[in-house]
C-alpha cells in the first residue's frame, strides 16, 4: 500500500473523511500526540487499527467526538455531575473520560471490557476530520506498538508507511504527551494515565480525584491493569534507559560519571537533559528536553526516537518533579526507562 502524505486542507479532510467511512485508517493531528483513527462504530474497520500498530487484542482504543451530543449514544446512563464539570471545564482537550459504554460501541473498540474512553480533541484538524466522517472516530496513538507516540506526521510516517492510505500533516502537537485517562466509573474521578490536564485541573473543578498507584511504578506479579496500556513497555527506546533523580548539581555529576564508565566499557551513550544544563555536560553527547516539565513533554517521544537514530545503547536522563504536567513526563520516562531510576548523591 502506497502511503501519501497531505498537508491539512479542506481538500485533504474531505479525502481522509471519506477514507474513515470506507473503513480505512487515517493518520492524523491532535494536541496530543498523533491517532491512528478508522470509523469507531466499524469493527472490522477498527481490527485494522490493531492490525496495522501489532497492537495487543487486550489494549482498548479512545473514542474521538467533534460535539458534546456524539457522547450520549456511545455510554450507558447520564455523566455524573463530576464528569459534566470535567467535561465543561476541559473539552475540548487533552482529556479522556471513562464510562460504562453503549451497545452501539463494538467490542473491539473496548478490547472486551464494558467502559469506554471518549475524548473531544481540540485540535482543529481532528475536529475537522471527525467531522468530515459525520461518526466517532476510534484512535490510538499512531506508533507502531512499542514505539514511542508520534508527535509530528514524520514519526508516524517512519511507523506507518505503507500500512495505512493517508497521513495528514498537522506539524508539530503542542502538548506531546497522550492525554490525560480519568475513570468516571467510580465515587470520585481516577487518574489512570497522567497527561496535559493535571490532577490539580481536576480536583478544582471535581473536588478531588485519584491518582492510581500504577501510574508511578511497575505493575506487581498478577495486578490487574486498570488502564491496559499501563502493562505494556512502552515509548522505549532501543537503548537502556537510566534516569537520574536528585539535586541539579549531583545529578549532573552522577551523569557525568554513567556516561564516562558507559563510554569506557565501549558503550555509545547519550545524555538526556534540560536545556539549561547542557553546558555542564561540556563535550560529552547530549540532547536537550526543553526549558522545563511541559518542554519535556513536548520534546520527550521525539528525543527517545532521535536517541535510536543516532544509535544510542546506553541513555541517561534528568529528571523532573513529578507535579503538574511533570506527573505525566515521570510517568512515560519511568515506562521508557522500565523504572530503572538512581539517586545521585549529594
Ligand atoms: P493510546 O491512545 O494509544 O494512548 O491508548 C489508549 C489508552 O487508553 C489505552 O492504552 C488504555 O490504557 C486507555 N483506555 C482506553 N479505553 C479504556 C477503558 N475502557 N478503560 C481503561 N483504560 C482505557
Ligand atoms: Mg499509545
Amino acid at each position: 500500500m502506497q502511503t501519501e502524505l497531505l498537508s491539512v486542507t479542506p481538500e485533504a479532510i474531505q479525502r481522509a473523511g471519506e477514507l474513515i467511512r470506507q473503513g480505512q485508517l487515517v493518520g492524523f493531528p491532535t494536541e496530543t500526540v498523533y491517532g491512528l483513527g478508522a470509523n469507531a462504530l466499524d469493527a472490522d474497520a477498527v481490527k485494522r487499527i490493531f492490525e496495522a500498530k501489532g497492537r495487543p487484542g487486550d489494549n482498548p482504543l479512545i473514542v474521538h467526538i467533534s460535539r458534546i451530543d456524539q457522547l450520549a449514544p456511545l455510554i450507558s446512563g447520564e455523566p455524573s455531575p463530576a464528569a459534566k464539570a470535567l467535561m465543561d471545564a476541559w473539552w475540548p482537550g487533552p482529556m479522556t473520560l471513562i464510562f460504562p459504554k453503549s451497545d452501539v460501541v463494538p467490542m473491539d473498540v473496548t478490547a472486551g471490557l464494558s467502559t469506554v474512553a471518549v475524548r473531544f480533541p481540540a485540535h482543529p484538524a481532528a475536529q475537522a476530520l471527525i467531522d468530515a466522517a459525520q461518526r466517532p472516530i476510534a484512535a490510538p496513538s499512531a506508533n507502531r506498538s512499542g514505539r514511542p507516540s508520534p508527535t509530528t506526521a514524520a514519526h508516524v510516517m517512519e511507523d506507518m508507511d505503507g500500512r495505512i492510505p493517508l497521513i495528514l500533516d498537522g506539524g508539530a502537537c503542542e502538548v506531546g504527551l497522550e492525554s490525560t485517562v480519568i475513570d468516571m466509573t467510580g465515587s470520585e474521578p481516577r487518574i489512570l494515565r497522567p497527561g496535559g490536564v493535571t490532577p490539580e485541573m481536576i480536583a478544582q473543578v471535581a473536588g478531588s480525584a485519584g491518582v492510581d498507584p500504577a501510574v508511578m511504578r511497575p505493575l506487581k506479579e498478577g495486578e490487574v491493569a486498570r488502564s491496559p496500556g499501563m502493562k505494556y513497555r512502552h515509548y522505549a527506546p532501543t537503548g537502556a534507559l537510566t534516569i537520574v533523580k536528585g539535586a541539579d548539581g549531583a545529578v549532573i555529576r552522577k551523569i557525568c560519571d554513567l556516561y564516562d564508565a558507559a563510554l569506557e566499557v565501549g558503550n555509545r551513550p547519550l545524555i538526556l537533559a534540560l536545556e539549561g544544563h547542557l553546558p555542564a555536560y561540556g563535550d560529552r553527547k547530549a540532547l536537550s528536553l526543553g526549558a522545563d516539565a511541559a518542554g519535556m513533554a513536548h520534546a520527550l517521544f521525539a528525543r527517545l526516537r532521535d536517541a535510536d537514530e543516532i544509535g544510542a545503547d546506553a541513555l541517561f536522563s534528568e529528571a523532573v518533579a513529578a507535579d503538574g504536567v511533570g506527573l505525566a513526563v515521570m510517568n512515560r520516562l519511568g515506562r521508557a526507562a522500565a523504572f530503572h531510576i538512581v539517586e545521585a548523591d549529594e
